[in-house]
């Protein structure tokens, strides 16, 4: 198994709010979360605890890791606020826990999740896409909860409405085995924000 890249200090980790998932989704998250917390390397995600996201933070705390949350004043409540994390941030909006969150993190690891994950996700990659940042974006494609998604990445791709280059967007991780050489595959120079459109 490849080391975890040492230039790698902190991920961001997008996952699902919902608690009413699978086993294997959970086991997926505590997993990285150990590993994520064995390899000394700093977790920064938005702060709640429900769901995934608090399956995540509960599990790199109880492994001895560092966990950075970031939240919105307005979710402090309805998701649930985690209170023992190494670092807390409320902050005034949602754009300002994502770009906190983005400016926080070296590389970002995506576990299955809804329509906040995907948000967070499509966010992440348009900024790669037009040059504001050249940091990893790791799938981790637990279950192939994503394989719908790269099919329809590959239609946006081959109907035109992405360049080739839109692949190189990000990569795919099976397990976490696989992140590390999943993080080293992602490509790290700046895509011309151009050729989008050639
Ligand atoms: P979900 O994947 O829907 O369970 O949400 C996971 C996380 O994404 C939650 O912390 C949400 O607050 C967050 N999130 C980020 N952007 C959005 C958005 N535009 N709509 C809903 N949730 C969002």
């Amino acid at each position: 198994m490849t080391d975890f890249p040492a230039h790698i200090k902190t991920v961001c980790v997008y996952c699902g709010s919902s608690a009413r998932v699978a086993d294997v989704y959970k086991d997926a998250t505590r997993e990285l979360a150990q590993y994520l917390a064995k390899n000394g390397v700093k977790v920064v995600y938005g702060g709640g605890r429900v769901g995934l996201m608090g399956l995540l933070a509960d599990t790199v705390l109880e492994a001895k890791g560092y966990v950075i949350g970031v939240i919105p004043e307005y979710l402090v409540y309805k998701e649930v606020q985690h209170d023992h994390l190494s670092e807390n941030h409320v902050v005034d909006s949602m754009h300002t826990r994502k770009k906190m969150m983005v400016d926080k993190a070296d590389a970002f690891v995506i576990l299955p999740g809804g329509f906040g994950t995907l948000d967070e996700a499509f966010e992440i990659m348009t900024w790669r896409q037009l040059g504001m940042h050249e940091k990893p974006v790791v799938f981790m494609n637990v279950n192939e909860y994503w394989t719908p998604l790269f099919a329809v990445v590959d239609k946006i791709s081959s109907e035109g409405f992405s360049g080739a280059e839109s692949k190189n967007l990000f990569s795919i991780a099976n397990s976490t085995a696989d992140l590390p050489e999943a993080l080293l595959r992602a490509p790290t120079s700046p895509l011309d924000p151009r050729t989008k459109w050639m």
